[in-house]
């Protein structure tokens, strides 16, 4: 089906260094070794996640930083973007909304991956203000910011022209209707996941990631997989058939 698509170019837009790994790193992975393009881009510097006295703000920031782009490498992400907004404090502004349309742009994602902007609960627990924000921000910039010529056409002077994007996929472990199998990649997301040390401090993720993946997976007969809400904005023609994609390129 089509949770085997893997798109050429994408763009994961989350709050926080340490949301695409705990969230969606299974599918980034999947991706990047398909070839995949990927850009990510993390809108704070996550520069409150401290209960050290001694710690500061810009200290964290560039701690964070730090381990947000060893965690990319370690998924086969080249490209991290960071925004630099302070952590906290995110909300969905309209300056936001024209820096990620910039970006969609610049980079001309396939789909892209966020937060879930509906959900202030997830299941027993509250779902960060941030995450929320994060989200709404980056599904306003996808539609139909993105794609409308009139909306800051002044990026065209930069070159930087319209874009659509096929498909937005909302990350969700309680309602998914689409889901990426990640069997194969679970462990390269614990390791990029690992990478945020500052975060995990001794506490070891192992077996809450293996079991948010299993509870997702079970859904659909899979070991391991990410849900997810999929948007669809404009169908890719050839996802469903890509025995097809391979007979048309060989007749050409
Ligand atoms: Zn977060």
């Amino acid at each position: 089906m089509s949770q085997h698509y893997i798109p050429e170019r994408a763009m994961f837009i989350f709050a926080h260094p340490d949301d695409i790994e705990f969230g969606v790193a299974g599918t980034a992975v999947k991706w990047a070794r398909g070839g995949c393009d990927i850009t990510y881009v993390v809108i704070t510097d996550g520069n409150v996640g401290s209960h050290d006295r001694e710690m500061t703000r810009e200290q964290l920031a560039v701690i964070r930083r730090t381990e947000q782009s060893a965690a990319a490498e370690v998924a086969g992400v080249h490209r991290c973007i960071y925004l630099g907004y302070d952590d906290g404090m995110l909300e969905p502004s309209l300056a936001l909304r024209k820096q990620l349309v910039k970006l969609i742009r610049l980079h001309k994602p396939n789909v892209v991956v966020c937060g879930d902007p509906t959900a202030v609960l997830f299941g027993g627990r509250i779902n960060h203000p941030d995450h929320r924000a994060a989200a709404t921000a980056a599904i306003d910039a996808v539609f139909p910011a993105s794609e409308m010529h009139l909306l800051y056409s002044e990026f065209e002077e930069e070159g930087i022209t319209p874009h659509k994007v096929n498909y937005v996929y909302i990350s969700t472990y309680t309602a998914p209707d689409f889901y990426v199998d990640i069997s194969a990649t679970i462990n390269t997301k614990l390791a990029a996941l690992r990478e945020h040390k500052s975060q995990l401090g001794d506490w070891d993720p192992e077996e809450r990631i293996r079991q948010r993946g299993e509870q997702v997976g079970k859904n659909v007969g899979l070991k391991y997989a990410e849900g997810f809400r999929r948007v669809t904005l404009q169908a890719v023609v050839v996802e469903e058939e890509p025995e097809l994609e391979t007979t048309v390129a060989t007749s050409e």
